[in-house]
C-alpha cells in the first residue's frame, strides 16, 4: 500500500477511504485574502492577454465540479486551473484531474495550493496547441473522462471547438460570457442564433446550467458568464448527406444574415445554379424564397443541403 507523505495527505487517504475526517481549516482558495496572500508569496501578477479572472464565490467552482460529471466518470481534463479553485473542487470527486495551464508562473503556486491532492496533474502548455484525444489516453487509458473550465475567454470558441472534436468527453462543462452561452443554446429566429449554434447543436446537446455575475470574480471582467454543459450527440442531430455541404451552406446564410437566404448561398451555389435555381431550391425545401438563413432550424439546412447535393452531382 502507497505511504501518506504527510499528514495532510494521510488525512485525505482517509476521507477518501470514508473515514470522517475532522481537520483545521482548509485554505478557502476563492477568498479573497487567501488569493491576495498566495499570489502575493509568489511575485504573481494578473494578465488581462491570458484571460485571468479569478473565482471569488466558492459555491461556484462546487456547483460546476458537482454538475460537471466528473465523480461518475473519474477522470477530468480541465482547462485553465488558475490557482486551482475549481481544480480542488474537481480533485474531491474524481480519481484524476490532469489541467492544462498556459502561464509558467502559476506552476509554483499550484504546487502550493494543491499539495493535498495526489491525484492531481498539472500539464503546462496551450490547450489549443494539444493533442487532446492523444492526452486523455496517455493519462486515462480506456477510462470515461470529461472536460471541464472557467475558460479564458479569448479563446471560447477555439477551445469548445477543440474539446468537441476530441472526441474524448462524455461532458464538457465549461465557463464562458454569458452572451457566448446563450449563443450556442439560440433557437432559429433568435438575434443571438448563429453558425456557432447550428456547429455545436448538431454535435452536441447544450444546455446553460447557470449564470454567473461579474462580481463573483477578481478581477472583475466587464461582462457576466454563464456555465455551459455540452454533451456529444453519439450521431449528428440531423442526417444530412453532404456534412461539407451543410456547414458551407450554413456559414454562407450568416456570412449574409441580413440577406435573404437566396442571395446569401450566392458564393456557395451560383457556380452551379442560377438564382432560379436555387429559388427552386430554397421551395423545394419547403421555404419561402424570402426567407432569410437565420430562421432556418438543423433540419431545414439538412433538407437543403440533400437537395442542393443531389443537384450539384447531377449537374
Ligand atoms: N480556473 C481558475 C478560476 O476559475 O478561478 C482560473 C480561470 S481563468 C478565467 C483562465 C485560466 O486559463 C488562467 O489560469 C489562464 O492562465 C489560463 N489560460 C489562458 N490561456 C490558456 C491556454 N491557451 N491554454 C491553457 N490555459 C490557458
Amino acid at each position: 500500500a502507497r505511504q501518506p507523505k504527510d499528514f495532510e495527505e494521510l488525512l485525505t487517504m482517509l476521507q477518501r477511504g470514508g473515514w470522517e475526517v475532522k481537520r483545521g481549516k482548509r485554505m478557502n482558495l476563492c477568498d479573497i485574502e487567501t488569493i491576495r496572500a498566495v499570489l502575493g508569496r509568489h511575485g504573481f501578477h494578473f494578465s488581462k492577454s491570458l484571460g485571468q479572472n479569478f473565482l471569488t464565490d466558492e459555491s461556484v467552482p462546487r456547483r460546476i465540479a458537482e454538475m460537471s460529471g466528473a465523480r461518475e466518470a473519474g477522470n477530468v481534463v480541465e482547462v485553465g486551473p488558475g490557482m486551482g479553485c475549481l481544480t480542488a473542487e474537481l480533485c474531491r470527486r474524481a480519481e484524476h484531474v490532469v489541467s492544462v495551464e498556459l502561464d509558467r508562473a502559476l506552476l509554483p503556486v499550484l504546487a502550493e495550493t494543491m499539495a493535498e491532492f495526489d491525484n492531481f496533474e498539472v500539464v503546462q502548455g496551450d490547450v489549443l496547441a494539444l493533442d487532446l484525444a492523444a492526452l486523455c489516453r496517455e493519462k486515462f487509458g480506456e477510462g470515461r473522462a470529461v472536460a471541464c473550465a472557467n475558460l479564458p475567454y479569448y479563446i471560447t470558441t477555439p477551445a469548445i471547438t477543440a474539446l468537441m472534436e476530441s472526441g474524448a468527453f462524455e461532458h464538457i462543462t465549461v465557463m464562458v460570457q454569458k452572451e457566448v452561452a446563450e449563443r450556442i443554446c439560440a433557437a432559429p429566429g433568435t438575434s443571438a442564433y448563429s453558425a456557432f449554434s447550428i456547429y455545436v447543436q448538431y454535435h452536441a446537446k447544450a444546455e446553460i446550467l447557470f449564470d454567473v455575475p461579474a462580481d463573483c470574480f477578481v478581477p472583475r471582467p466587464k461582462v457576466d458568464s454563464a456555465v455551459l454543459k455540452l454533451t456529444p450527440l453519439a450521431q449528428p442531430a440531423v442526417e444530412t448527406r453532404d456534412e461539407k455541404l451543410f456547414f458551407a451552406l450554413v456559414r454562407a446564410a450568416f456570412n449574409m444574415r441580413r440577406k435573404t437566404l437566396v442571395n446569401a448561398l450566392g458564393p456557395v451555389l451560383a457556380s452551379a445554379m442560377s438564382k432560379e435555381e436555387i429559388v427552386s431550391l430554397v421551395e423545394a425545401a419547403g421555404l419561402d424564397a424570402r426567407i432569410r438563413g437565420e430562421r432556418l432550424s438543423l433540419a431545414d439546412y439538412a433538407k437543403l443541403a440533400d437537395l442542393a447535393s443531389e443537384k450539384l452531382n447531377k449537374g
